[in-house]
């Protein structure tokens, strides 16, 4: 991801050269990109702004990541659920990094790089989950969940029992039969 383009993005038109023939003569234009989403019927068509990017010299037209971003924006948008930027500001509002937060939360460390790149959308309980734990509180209600189960599992500490009187008691036991 380059960060420099979203918050300068004069600087980076001063280095952009055409993929196909070198030239640095190259346009961008906001465009509105219509895709069509899913197998419905009948199609969904969606749609995001999207940067394209014109060489002056070879003609070639041509859209980035960032409008692949956009576009997976959009389809999260459409479903309802929280886009990927959205993912990371949770995460990075609780100043964890992804192994962190997997480890507090038990969801899979491969599983949020994914959502938060956007290769892949999480599915409705996840995405709940994801939101609840964006809302405060939340994180803290589940570390002390874990403190208190952490707290169940400590050794109970127990007499080891009289060795005269575990004999008797299997003898006695014995008698039963
Ligand atoms: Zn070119």
């Amino acid at each position: 991801m380059n960060r420099n383009n979203e918050t300068n993005p004069f600087s980076s038109e001063e280095n952009i050269i055409c993929h196909m023939c070198g030239s640095s003569d190259v346009h961008i234009r906001k465009e509105e990109d219509r895709f069509e989403y899913g197998n419905a019927e009948p199609s969904v068509f969606l749609s995001a702004i999207v940067d394209v990017y014109r060489c002056n010299e070879c003609s070639i037209e041509y859209t980035d990541s960032k409008a692949d971003d956009l576009r997976h924006e959009a389809v999260c948008n459409y479903l309802g659920v929280l886009t990927p930027k959205e993912i990371l500001r949770i995460r990075e509002s609780m100043n964890m990094s992804q192994k962190e937060f997997s480890h507090e939360t038990g969801i899979g460390e491969a599983s949020l790089s994914r959502w938060e790149r956007g290769y892949l959308i999480q599915n409705e309980a996840m995405d709940n989950f994801l939101y609840l734990l964006s809302q405060p509180g939340n994180l803290e209600i589940l570390r002390k969940r874990r403190s208190d189960s952490a707290e169940d599992v400590e050794p109970i500490f127990r007499n080891i029992p009289d060795m005269e009187e575990a004999k008797n008691r299997r003898d006695a036991f014995s008698l039963w039969h």
